[in-house]
């Protein structure tokens, strides 16, 4: 069975079940399966599969101490009726390239892809291994992971989830979909200072043991990337938007094609370097980063360094400076050395920066392209998608459209699009036209005239929704109140 193993301590070996309870190894480190290069995905065998066939074959190829009866249990749960399309992900053209539609899920951002499926997974998970705690997720969020996680999760039995999210550094919409969230174990807080600090607020409490030992009826766990759980999923796609494109008659079967993904976290191109290593026919994954480009100097150059400035852009999801799925990825190009990767990510927390050898640089540029967009490109790329190719893209998407411009080889693009226009539609609508609409419902209808598009069913009437959550904290009292917290729950 496929072991996975703690980037800081390889003797910290589980079976997937556990790392997804787990999510964060207690060393701080992140679960990663080893043993991806015998995992070899049939691609012929793909070609006939739907999405939830297809999730099954792959997931259960990874997750393989769950019974195949149990991943389909969870796929077929997750993938019924909950997307706007029977596809799940469609693929579909933009100009030269194409554009893989990952929004079309209950909250419109991509998230829900793997996050609709994770607390299935978690369920029979925990029940095979006959445990009664509660669970508690905690979640930090740039945006759209925090309501993705919130629907996903509210009124579960046994399950809390508090979000944390960036206090004015998610857009307005953004907010709205998270503080009128309903459900009775739902907890919405916003954090003055930015995604980093919520990030590590999140990882110290997962990361101090005493927690674990006094609070022993309560379960930590996470739904952010660093979770296998939230992390897999994601592979599906990758091998679902290349069979289109073969049984469309784009490409033939083994040809190579480019994804380029818009990164924050480092979750969703991750996912593609695990299709690559499992077999998908990837040429180079471009990430794409906004103006806050700690990512693309890294790939460049080895050094990822976050002694920088933060800046708050209008892709409000990617902007991320510590990346915490780089580090799984450099568990894989250093062979799986957890010293290194503990020195690392110990230089990173006191020096705030680490240079990696040249021999992982070498083999990180071998997979990995790193394009970075001005403020002005993203939105002028927003403008040409719209007038040129006749497609209205979110800022997100931007950023991969304009990359995908930039980056041209002899294989095929595929762009990731991650989250629906109508999530971002004051910065969309000023890119488009001239118009500046301050208020995000009227840009929302006035964009979904001129675009004769419609807006999900999720984001409509939001403005009417009761705000039920506004608790508003300082970073230095986020510990004690995820511990009163635990608390209640433990008692
Ligand atoms: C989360 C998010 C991203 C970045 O994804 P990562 O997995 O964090 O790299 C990009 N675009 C949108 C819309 C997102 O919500």
């Amino acid at each position: 069975m496929n072991l996975f193993l703690s980037t800081r301590n390889k003797e910290n070996v589980v079976y997937s079940k556990e790392a997804i309870i787990q999510g964060l190894a207690k060393d701080g480190g992140l679960y990663m399966p080893t043993e991806l290069i015998d995992i070899k995905i049939d691609l012929n065998k793909c070609l006939d599969l739907n999405y939830q066939q297809l999730a099954t074959y792959i997931l259960s190829n990874i997750f393989d101490d769950f019974t195949k009866e149990e991943i389909r249990e969870c796929v077929f749960a997750a993938y019924t009726n909950s997307f706007k399309t029977d596809n799940i992900t469609p693929v579909t053209k933009i100009g030269k390239d194409f554009l893989l539609e990952l929004y079309h899920g209950p909250t419109s951002a991509f998230k829900d892809v793997a996050l609709t499926i994770l607390p299935h997974l978690l369920n029979i998970a925990y029940k095979s291994y006959g445990k009664n705690k509660k669970i508690y997720i905690l979640t930090a969020t740039s945006g759209d992971t925090g309501k993705a996680t919130l629907e996903a999760f509210k009124d579960v039995k046994n399950t809390y989830v508090t979000v944390f999210y960036p206090k004015d550094k998610v857009s307005e919409i953004q907010e709205k979909q998270m503080n009128t969230t309903k459900g009775n174990n739902v907890d919405v807080v916003s954090v003055v200072g930015n995604f980093d600090d919520c990030q590590r607020l999140v990882k110290t409490i997962y990361e101090d043991n005493q927690i674990h030992e006094i609070y022993k009826n309560v379960q930590l766990s996470s739904a952010n990337s660093i979770n296998v759980g939230r992390l897999i999923p994601q592979v599906v796609y990758y091998f679902k938007a290349y069979s289109d494109l073969v049984n469309n008659g784009f490409i033939k079967l083994k040809d190579k094609v480019n994804f380029i993904v818009p990164t924050g976290n480092f979750g969703d191109i991750l996912a593609g370097y695990i299709a690559k290593l499992i077999g998908c026919p990837i040429n180079k994954l471009v990430c794409a980063s906004n103006k806050n480009n700690v990512l693309v100097d890294f790939i460049n150059t080895g050094i990822y360094d976050i002694n920088r400035k933060f800046y708050t852009t209008i892709s409000p999801s990617m902007d991320i400076l510590i990346s915490s799925n780089l580090e799984r990825l450099l568990f894989v190009l250093s062979d799986f050395n957890d010293q290194k990767i503990k020195q690392y990510m110990n230089d990173l927390k006191t020096k705030g920066r680490y240079k990696i050898d040249k021999e992982m640089l070498n083999k990180l540029q071998q997979s990995f392209v790193g394009i970075y967009v001005s403020e002005n490109e993203c939105k002028k790329a927003m403008h040409q998608a719209f007038f040129q190719d006749k497609r209205l893209i979110d800022p997100h998407t931007a950023i991969g459209y304009h990359s995908s411009n930039k980056y041209r080889d002899n294989y095929k693009n595929i762009i990731l699009a991650t989250a629906s226009p109508f999530k971002f539609p004051t910065s969309v609508l000023s890119s488009i036209t001239d118009t500046i609409v301050e208020d995000e419902v009227s840009a929302m209808e006035k964009l979904a005239q001129i675009s004769k598009e419609e807006i999900p069913t999720n984001l409509k009437g939001l403005d009417k929704l009761e705000i039920l959550h506004n608790k508003t904290i300082k970073i230095n009292e986020g510990r004690d109140y995820v511990i009163e917290r635990i608390k209640e729950l433990n008692d």
